[in-house]
């Protein structure tokens, strides 16, 4: 779409607090640049020194995104999808650990031979390595900053990014930075102080901000805004209200209607094509429209962090607008229903057991899907959830009480859902990281099967994060009790999706469908689930 084929890059910084929303903004810019047309590729650059998000805990840092490449990946990733239709790579996600592993590599492979290594310049240059690389092929590469500015942890990535500047053109970088106004109830004002003082800081390490996005949960005024112009030393047009919105969905709309997509495309010296129409307003209506709520219940165990099963949630809720509902989802903790029973469940319209890992919580999961195939409610099992479904149907279907996973009981003699031997010999080494099936696998489905209905195609390829898998001695038993294996592996020797046919709809997968839907294109397995709960 450029007149001449050079990168444009947008980085993206915080302030003031963490959590005011730098992710959904980056996901929302790259949202419109999409939108008029350009190639736009989006990466967060994590200062944790964690390799990767793989071994975070849930219940603190919320969902591990998982790519098609099989990288493990900050929640903020799942955003980038979901806000710019496009599957993103490994390279999108970096963490500090990343970082100065490979330097650590270089230097033990000799690169540096007879110098000091230092963070500058060899981590920044490292840094810049991956942006680049990540960049290379599109018009528009949008880099997020985690962290809020001022964190120790994190200067070597602003660093990178103030000199990239320089390399890759002055006319080709913009640098956004995003503030937070606090409401302050004893004298009832907007407090702009803090926003000033972060811009600052940002100044004082080099970079100058082109675009301020000023969240506020309440009513500002022109003077606000303009007050951070000047202080920031910036034109008011570079200056964006962000307020609060009930639905992320709106923001990428309410940043072309501030002007940002104009400003940004004059910026960087994009010819700027109008937005065009596309299917995001077609879901915008689909949520106007949607006046009736229906409860599905999500039977949980990290309940402290809704953002654990944020993919989970923005799958669901996808799939009821586009049957123009609300969904409203009853988050119901597992360990509750193991001391009440099923009481709790009355009422729902259908049911989702999401992934998970370790036996707490699972016993409640299993009575929910006992519950859930003999009230010919809507059931949805997602990893986990397919692995409880099939432990479910082994105890009381085929009378097999001791049926478990290998997760759960290793030493016992019925695991319907194991460890396979090739893969026993990593975790006998101590290599539990090897053992885990990490990203995109194809499987094919069974045309007699739901789930070949609702894919209307036979060759799917669907994301995995999990060790476990269904048990192939106990095949035949299975699905002459009823249990028809609606997805297998290409090779038929995994087990993809279970299915019930004489249930109203019970379709479990050992992948995880949810990082594959979209707002505007939610995933057929969720559209099914939800067309179900609706009948
Ligand atoms: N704990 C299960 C396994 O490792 C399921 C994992 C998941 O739900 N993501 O196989």
């Amino acid at each position: 779409m450029l007149r001449k084929k050079q990168t444009k890059f947008i980085f993206v910084t915080g302030g003031v607090l963490s959590g005011i929303g730098k992710g959904i903004f980056a996901a929302s810019v790259g949202n419109i640049l999409k939108n008029r047309g350009f190639s736009v590729n989006i990466q967060k650059l994590d200062p944790y020194l964690n390799f990767d998000a793989g071994t975070l805990n849930p219940n603190e840092h919320g969902e591990v995104f998982v790519t098609d490449d099989g990288a493990e990946t900050d929640l903020d990733l799942g955003h980038y999808e979901r806000f710019t239709n496009q599957s993103l790579t490994k390279r999108s996600s970096i963490m500090s650990g990343q970082i100065y592993s490979a330097v650590f590599d270089d230097e033990r492979k000799g690169k540096y031979l007879g110098k000091t290594v230092q963070v500058i310049p060899h981590l920044t240059e490292k840094i810049q390595d991956f942006v680049m690389e990540a960049s290379k092929g599109f018009d528009i590469h949008i880099a997020e900053v985690g962290g809020t500015i001022g964190d120790m942890e994190a200067v070597h990535f602003i660093e990178a990014i103030r000199q990239l500047k320089r390399k890759v053109g002055e006319e080709n970088v913009m640098y956004a930075h995003l503030v937070y106004i606090p409401y302050l109830e004893a004298s009832k004002e907007m407090k702009t102080k803090p926003a000033q003082s972060s811009v600052r800081e940002l100044l004082a390490l080099g970079i100058h901000p082109d675009i301020i996005g000023v969240r506020h949960d309440r009513a500002i005024e022109k003077g606000h805004l303009k007050k951070i112009a000047l202080s920031a030393d910036v034109n008011p047009e570079a200056v964006v209200p962000l307020p609060f919105v009930k639905r992320v969905y709106d923001v990428p709309s309410n940043l072309e209607k501030s002007g940002l997509g104009d400003y940004i495309s004059k910026n960087l010296g994009l010819r700027s094509l109008r937005p065009k129409k596309n299917g995001w307003e077609k879901m915008q209506q689909n949520i106007k429209n949607s006046k009736e709520t229906i409860k599905v219940g999500l039977i949980a165990k990290y309940l402290s962090n809704e953002d654990t099963y944020k993919s989970v949630t923005e799958a669901l809720k996808a799939a009821f607008w586009a049957n123009q509902k609300n969904v409203k989802i009853v988050w119901i903790d597992s360990e509750e229903i193991e001391k009440t029973g099923t009481k709790i469940l009355d009422g729902l319209c259908g049911i989702v057991i999401p992934g998970g890992f370790g036996d707490r919580g699972t016993e409640g999961k299993i009575i929910a899907a006992k519950y859930a195939r003999e009230n010919n409610i809507p059931y949805l099992g997602l990893c986990l959830g397919m692995q409880i479904a099939v432990i479910e149907f082994a105890r009381n279907v085929l009378a097999w009480p001791s049926a478990t996973s290998g997760e759960f009981d290793q030493n016992s003699k019925k695991q319907v859902i194991h460890i396979m031997p090739e893969q026993r010999k990593n975790m006998a080494e101590d290599n539990y990281g090897a053992t885990m099936r990490l990203g995109a696998y194809p499987c094919i489905l069974d045309k007699k099967s739901k789930s070949y209905k609702l894919y209307g195609a036979d060759k799917i390829s669907e994301r995995h994060r999990h060790r476990y898998e269904f048990n192939n001695d106990y095949r035949e038993e299975f699905t002459e009790a009823g249990m028809m294996l609606a997805g297998l592996s290409p090779d038929h020797h995994l087990v993809e999706i279970v299915e019930i046919p004489e249930h109203k709809f019970f379709v479990a997968s050992q992948f995880h469908p949810e990082y594959k839907s979209r707002p505007d294109y939610p995933h057929p397995l969720f559209v099914g689930f939800s067309k179900a709960c609706l009948e």
